[in-house]
């Protein structure tokens, strides 16, 4: 059996016993049916073992599937949400940086960007909300009708906040995945000149999980591109991979990641072939605090509610609050939530 016969086996298994009625349920905010209740209730891992998987099958999917393979402790529910998108992924040509440019391009009003903001503020009686923020080392204020608050959660809990208790305890409970990633600037593609692997990818059970390779000679193959210098996402980690590596010293992390890429790509350890290596820990930075949210066992039917409620005037979007999290798509479809709600409000004035 493959790792994707095991994944596809337990996930077929548990979602054949679902009707249609039920299936239709998995990416609603309140979960009626016993049934979707359970896939909130079990952890992946529980799954797997529910399909009569051993230990060291689970461990071969998990390796094999990146990411994926990291979110075993999450929910059911999670991991089928999550994974319903992964085989459908579509690229930005050009950067990701592409899609917010593109959008903040559409805005009458444009985004003001170096704005801390350190507090948010409610008035319910006069029906509005205030953010507090520190621009260029000056405290300011924007009161208005409503406030729409994308800040990531970890980010959300460190803030003064005027929040009920069931909000407090979402923003601490939500849990989020960690990841880091190290790039390595090459002097030529090696994988591609040498291997003859153009884009996609390579997982492993190494602590440097999955390599990507750069996807955008893979259609041309052309060897100009090929000889010259690259870059290479030499380790892609979630949970407690990328926990690890994110705490090591900077110089001990990229010693490590040369050390277990050199394992697959030889070529690493060619003198002059890896120029300079950065990494980032989405759990170590400020803005940040960790990647993406993903819910665990319990979550949607006893977290989720109190998480995308509104506080007075301070409405909610943000992955975080999606059904689909951990996607762009995750915070276009909460904003469009979170915008109908504060349309419905307003139009009671
Ligand atoms: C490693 C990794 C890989 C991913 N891969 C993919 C992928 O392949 N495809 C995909 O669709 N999605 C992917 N995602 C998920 C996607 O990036 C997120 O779901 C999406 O960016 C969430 O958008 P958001 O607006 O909710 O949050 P963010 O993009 O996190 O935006 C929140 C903003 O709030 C700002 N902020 C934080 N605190 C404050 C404050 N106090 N004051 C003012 N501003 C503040 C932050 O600087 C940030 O700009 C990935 C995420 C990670 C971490």
């Amino acid at each position: 059996m493959t790792p994707d016969d095991v994944l596809g086996t337990v996930i077929r298994s548990h979602l054949s016993e679902l009707s249609e009625q039920e299936k239709a349920e998995i990416f609603a905010q309140k979960i009626e049916s016993p049934a979707v209740r359970k896939m909130d209730e079990q952890s992946m891992l529980q799954w797997c073992k529910a399909s009569g998987f051993s230990d060291n099958a689970i461990e071969m999917m998990a390796a094999a599937n990146g990411f994926l393979g990291g979110l075993m402790y999450f929910s059911a529910l999670s991991f089928v949400r999550v994974g319903g998108n992964y085989g459908e992924m579509e690229e930005i040509a050009g950067g990701s940086a592409l899609l917010p440019a593109a959008l903040a391009d559409k805005l009458k009003s444009k985004p003001r960007m170096g704005c801390e903001v350190i507090r948010l503020e409610r008035d319910d009686d006069a029906s509005e909300a205030t953010a507090v923020y520190v621009e260029e080392n000056s405290i300011k204020r924007e009161v208005g009708d409503f406030v729409l608050c994308t800040i990531p959660f970890p980010v959300l809990s460190k803030l003064d906040n005027p929040f009920s208790a069931s909000k407090h305890r979402a923003i601490r409970e939500f849990s989020y995945v960690s990841a880091t990633k190290v790039l390595a600037v090459t002097n030529r593609r090696f994988w591609e000149i040498e291997d003859g692997i153009y884009g996609g990818s390579t997982s492993s059970d190494l602590p440097i999980s999955t390599i990507h390779y750069p996807s955008d000679n893979a259609q041309a193959k052309t060897h100009a591109i090929s000889a010259n210098p690259s870059v290479l996402l030499a380790s892609y980690t979630t949970g407690n991979l990328a926990r690890h590596l994110a705490h090591l010293p900077e110089q001990e992390r990229y010693r490590i990641v040369q050390q277990n890429l050199a394992k697959i790509h030889p070529q690493v350890n060619q003198n002059g072939t890896i120029q300079s290596m950065e990494s980032w820990s989405w759990d170590n930075h400020r803005w940040s605090l960790g990647a993406w949210s993903l819910i665990r066992p319990y979550q949607q039917s006893s977290l989720y509610e109190h998480g995308i409620a509104p506080e007075g005037r301070i409405y909610f979007a943000g992955e975080h609050t999606s059904t689909n999290q951990g996607w762009m798509q995750s915070a276009l479809e909460s904003s469009l939530r979170a915008v109908q709600e504060i349309l419905v409000e307003a139009s009671k004035a």
